[in-house]
């Protein structure tokens, strides 16, 4: 379980309960949302707070993930008001909810990746929660060199990811999700365990160019599409986040290419009704398959131990970069940074710069790129060789 400290050190001296926040009943935390409002639960600040135990009560959680948008979210409980919560419980509610509760109305809390108003930025997420400012965060710059050749990480097992259904793309003021289906699994590549997909989400830049979270010998790419798995044996968030390797997240970069990737046409399509609003639209027939790289293909890849790339930024997940990357045109690389937050400004550089890796190893599947470089050397030595022997 997480730590919870730091947004205040003082607990309030009267309730307060700001609109969104969750409410404890019977050990349960539940939420109160108000109409209107965006609550995703991975992407809104209600759900930044991660895990934590009530006392006396259940462990509740907030069940959301992004990672910079882990998403995910199943509500435990039955939502109404607590009549009279102790004073206890009230600094616990604002704790979950990152509000201070100096003076009424309620300050909440808010990430985003560019400060504006009240929110925090990606330097001041740890004021937020600090697990954001730990020494296990992502996302990282990949040194390629300075990798470590691991022959566990052999290839995937996946099933069910070419399984058609219907689903509903999220668009909240961080990010586009794509909720995936739970039935599927993964397993292999030295995964400890069997796990399923939540969803899928996006991170870009502006004009189509610099939006990875994670970057590659320092090269940042347009945009790295997230995978968030779960360990099959978890219900809920809260028990994922308890656990160091709960979360597989799977990151896959999109790069420039001169034609148009058709399996993000319906994605595309269907955003255009909630290019300018946060929303959520239906999308139909649909396969996680369409949206990331073939499985001959995800042989190469690095892994670390990290983080979400977003508040609550747990330390929970096990990291499995691809190195091939999925080509999109310009044209729809740029539709995602001409997206728009619900006050009309540009959703843009929805990203996290490179946390430290202290003393954290990368390890590679294999290294095309080193290899390349070997086949590269034979190559100029077979043919220094060869020119010289004719000579
Ligand atoms: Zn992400």
């Amino acid at each position: 379980m997480g730590r919870v400290t730091g947004v205040f050190d003082n607990p309030p001296s009267f309730p307060c309960t700001p609109p969104g926040v969750d409410i404890l009943e019977g050990g349960k935390l539940t939420s109160n949302n108000v109409a209107g409002s965006s609550h995703d639960p991975l992407q809104s600040p209600a759900v930044a707070s991660g895990a934590v135990s009530i006392p006396g009560g259940d462990t509740a959680g907030q069940d959301a993930l992004h990672s910079a948008g882990v998403e995910g979210s199943e509500d435990s409980g039955a939502r109404s008001k607590l009549p009279q919560p102790s004073q206890e419980e009230e600094t616990l509610m604002c704790l979950l909810q990152h509000c201070i509760c100096v003076s009424r109305p309620c300050e909440i809390l808010e990430w985003c990746y560019h400060p504006k108003g009240s929110c925090k930025g990606p330097e001041n997420w740890k004021e937020i929660n600090n697990n954001c400012g730990g020494d296990r965060q992502s996302p990282v710059n990949i040194v390629t060199k300075t990798t470590q050749l691991d022959k566990r990480l052999t290839s995937f097992n996946l099933t069910g990811y070419k399984t058609l259904f219907d689903s509903t793309v999220k668009k909240n003021s961080h990010t586009v999700e794509v909720t995936l289906n739970p039935t599927a699994t993964v397993s292999g590549g030295n995964l400890e365990d069997t796990y399923k997909p939540l969803q899928f989400h996006l991170h870009w830049g502006t004009n189509g160019v610099r939006g990875s979270d994670h970057t590659i010998d320092g090269e940042q790419y347009p945009m790295e599409l997230h995978v968030v798995h779960i360990k099959q044996k978890y219900s809920n968030l809260t028990e994922a986040f308890q656990d160091q390797s709960g979360l597989a997240v799977f990151g896959f970069f999109l790069e420039e290419s001169n034609s148009t990737n058709k399996n993000f046409d319906n994605l595309i399509n269907v955003l255009r009704s909630i290019e300018n609003k946060s929303g959520d639209v239906s999308i139909k027939n649909i396969s996680a398959s369409q949206f990331i790289l073939p499985e001959e293909n995800m042989t190469s890849y690095y892994r670390y131990n990290g983080s979400l790339t977003a508040p609550n930024c747990s330390e929970s997940v096990i990291w499995t970069v691809f190195e091939k990357t999925i080509p999109l045109s310009k044209k729809q690389l740029e539709f995602f940074s001409s997206l728009k937050l619900d006050d009309g400004t540009p959703m843009v550089g929805t990203f996290r710069p490179p946390q430290l890796r202290s003393g954290r190893t990368v390890y590679r599947s294999s290294s095309p790129a080193v290899l390349a470089s070997v086949v590269l050397l034979f190559i100029s030595i077979t043919t220094t060789f060869s020119l010289s022997h004719l000579c």
